[in-house]
Formats: C-alpha cells, structure tokens, sequence
C-alpha cells in the first residue's frame, strides 16, 4: 500500500517537473488579442466569422492552435507560430529576407492561410483550421519573441528568474508579464482598448513585413536588455508592461483589419 503511495506520488512529480518549453502568448494573452479584435468587427465579418467558429468566440478560439499541441497529428503545425530573426533588420533588409522566404513559418503561412480562405471554394473543415490557425498567427508574431533568435529558441533558452522563480524570457512575455496584472482577460482587453479611426486605419493598412519589423526590433532590445540569470521584477514590469499591451493592443486591431478584409 505504501510503497504504491510512494510510486504515484513520485510519478505525479515527474509529471508536473518537466518544464514546459512556452511557444506563444499565454492562453489570456491570446484571448485578450481576439477579444479585442472581435470589438472591430464589422457585422458582415462577426456574422461570416460565427458560421464556421460555432459558438466559440474569436477569444476563445485564438487558444486552439496552442490547445492541439498536444496531439501528435498536429505536429505540422508547430513552426507556424513563429519566424526566426537571427539579428536586427534594417526594413529593406527585412523585405528582402522574407521575399525569399520558403520555410514554412509564421511569414509564408499566414500569406498561404489569408490566400486560401479567399477561396469561395474551400472545403468547410479547412476553413477552420485556417481561420483558427489565421488568428492565432496573427496574436503570436506580435510576441516579440516569435521573431527571435533561432539559438535560444525565441528566448526558450534565456533562462531567467521572475520574482525568484525559474522561467525564461520567452515565457515572462508570453504568459509572466500578462498574469502579473491579475485581471481577466476581458478586464485586460477593455484596460487596454482604446484606439481612435485614425489609428485604426494606419495599423490596418501596415503589411505583414511591418509588424515582423516591429517584433523583430523589440526582440532585438529586450534581448539586449537582459542577462541570464537575471531575476526580473517590479521593475521589468513598470518598464515593459506598457510596450506590451501596446503589442497586444496592435495584433487585435490588425487582426480584426485582416479579418474584415477576408469575411465583412
Ligand atoms: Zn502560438
């Protein structure tokens, strides 16, 4: 009997001790991203949109893509989450690279995804693996660290402290940063929602290449702006947490740009 107790209680350890490599925004960072741009939605696109999601809102939706990792059949969707930037890009640098981009990453994919769900003759289950798929990209390259280095896995491997405890800088961004706030994450969405027409449109009409730019240039600084074994804080928030948002609050409107474009 004891030695049984012992067995499971050692095995549940080893379950719960394998630390999880992160790979995108945290489950609220994504649902604040879709929330934020299912509040720009024209009716035509909500309307296009709820055909193929079902009930699922696009918030709850953006987590699916993440969710599925954990089926083997999925596996070929892993490197479409994310684009390696191996140093800082000037712009013309940046359009060249990816003119001649053929890897299947976060770049060619969501070209390929937007091109397919133009189609009028696109079979019903594709049209929503790639609208998930779709949103979900659009969230994860405005992570800074999706557009990281290849060596330390988008900052998988820059092992840090946050408040005293092992992560790494991937994950600070990804989850550590947004759970700090402790709010919901509609809460989180209507803190930061607040955008005018004009901005709107100039985010909208910005190319893909140009919110790669974007990622690419902060990954650029925070790598810069951190060490290893750094034990990041207060401090990290209050200098960061703002460009975060700023992120977040980018890929929402964007994504509502690229989903109205698509369905309104
Ligand atoms: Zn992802």
């Amino acid at each position: 009997m004891k030695t049984n107790f012992f067995r499971k209680l050692i095995l549940l350890i080893a379950i719960f001790y394998v630390p999880l490599q992160s790979m995108a925004w945290g489950t609220n960072g994504h649902r604040i991203c879709g929330q934020i741009a299912d509040s720009y939605l024209t009716p035509k696109a909500r309307k296009a949109i709820q055909a193929i999601l079902g009930n699922e809102s696009v918030a709850i939706t953006s987590n699916w893509a993440d969710f599925i990792k954990s089926d083997p059949a999925y596996n070929y969707l892993y490197t479409w989450h994310f684009i390696d930037l191996d140093k800082a890009y000037t712009y013309p640098e940046l359009q060249a690279y990816l003119k001649q981009d053929t890897s299947t990453d976060a770049y060619t994919k969501l070209n390929f995804l937007i091109a397919e769900l133009k189609k009028p003759t696109l079979a019903k289950n594709n049209k929503l693996l790639y609208l998930r798929m779709l949103i979900h990209i659009v969230e994860d390259v405005h992570q800074p660290l999706h557009t990281g280095h290849t060596s330390d896995k988008g900052g998988n491997d820059v092992k840090v402290q946050w408040f005293g405890k092992d992560s790494n800088l991937h994950s600070v961004w990804d989850s550590q940063l947004i759970d700090f706030q402790q709010l919901s994450y509609t809460e989180y969405a209507s803190m930061i929602n607040h955008t005018t027409a004009a901005q709107r449109t100039k985010l909208q009409k910005d190319p893909i290449s140009e919110w790669l730019l974007e990622s690419n240039q902060l990954a650029e600084k925070l790598y810069a702006d951190t060490k290893t074994g750094d034990n990041l804080s207060y401090k990290y928030n209050f200098k960061y947490i703002d460009i975060l948002n700023q992120q977040m609050l980018k890929a929402g409107v964007r994504l509502a740009g690229v989903l109205n474009e698509l369905f309104g």
